[in-house]
């Protein structure tokens, strides 16, 4: 199982637009596909419609009061499947990883019980250094990283290549930077707004792979609400992400 991590250590830089649709996109090639929510906000498991039962949620998982197994729900979509987010409950979880020692290896080891029933797992995790974000990155194999086409969010990219690194050194993160997704692009006709020229200008002197922008668009907001694949066009980072992970060996 690939287990691709949605990193972006700032709010609002696309982690659960990026989670969601790639899910989509992946699921349509015919991967099966599991979602895990670590944001205690609790966004992707609102997107993917669910209930969630007390107990059964990713922070019970963490803290060993649930089997992985027992914790996974199937969505209206088919091949795909969440472990929620316990909402509020997750800080539990944040306190649990950090009181433990080597907190960032727990959720890669919770998931080894169910790594041959998916081909895909996607954690989208919270913004800002936290316990749950560094056992997100730590259970990653492939890392992608959604950052607002302008200043915030050319500032995040830094930071949080950074903390990559440093993830990195210390043995947690033994993933790759399978690369960035600029996110809401501002596209005016055929011309790009200053702001979102100067972001990606400065996003490529990372030397990562850039995959095509996500555009600025009240559509993706939409389709996010009703649960749409992106029409033609506006899913192409999606699906050029999939492509990349979908023609990869497991
Ligand atoms: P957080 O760090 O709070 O979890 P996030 O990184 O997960 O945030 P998202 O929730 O994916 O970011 O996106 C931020 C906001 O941008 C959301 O309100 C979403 O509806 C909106 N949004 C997503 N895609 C687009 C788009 N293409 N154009 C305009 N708005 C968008
Ligand atoms: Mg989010």
């Amino acid at each position: 199982m690939r287990v691709v991590g949605l990193v972006s250590l700032s709010g609002g830089q696309g982690k659960t637009t990026s989670a969601f649709f790639l899910g989509l996109a992946l699921a349509v090639r015919g991967l099966r596909v599991l979602w895990v929510d670590l944001d205690p906000q609790a966004n992707l498991t609102f997107y993917a419609g669910l209930t969630v039962e007390r107990g059964r949620e990713v922070g019970a998982v963490l803290r060993r009061q649930c089997e992985v197994a027992d914790a996974i729900y199937a969505t209206e979509w088919e091949r795909l499947f969440i472990v929620p987010s316990g909402g509020a409950l997750q800080q539990a979880a944040n306190e649990y990883l950090a009181s433990v020692g080597g907190g960032g290896l727990v959720l890669r080891r919770r998931f080894v019980a169910v790594q041959d029933w998916f081909d895909v797992a996607i954690v989208d995790v919270p913004p800002a250094r936290s316990p749950l974000v560094v056992a997100g990155a730590g259970a990653a194999t492939d890392v992608l990283i959604p950052v607002e086409c302008n200043v915030k969010g050319a500032n995040c990219l830094a930071e949080t290549v950074n903390f990559l690194q440093e993830l990195e050194e210390a043995g947690v993160f033994g993933g790759r930077i399978l690369g960035i997704l600029p996110f809401r692009l501002k596209v005016f006709g055929s011309y790009l707004s200053r702001d979102s020229q100067e972001a990606l200008q400065f996003f490529q002197g990372f030397g990562l792979k850039q995959f095509p922008a996500l555009v600025e668009s009240e559509r993706v907001k939409v389709c996010l609400r009703s649960g749409e694949a992106l029409p033609p066009g506006l899913g192409d980072c999606f699906s050029a992400i999939a492509k990349e992970l979908g023609d990869g060996s497991y």
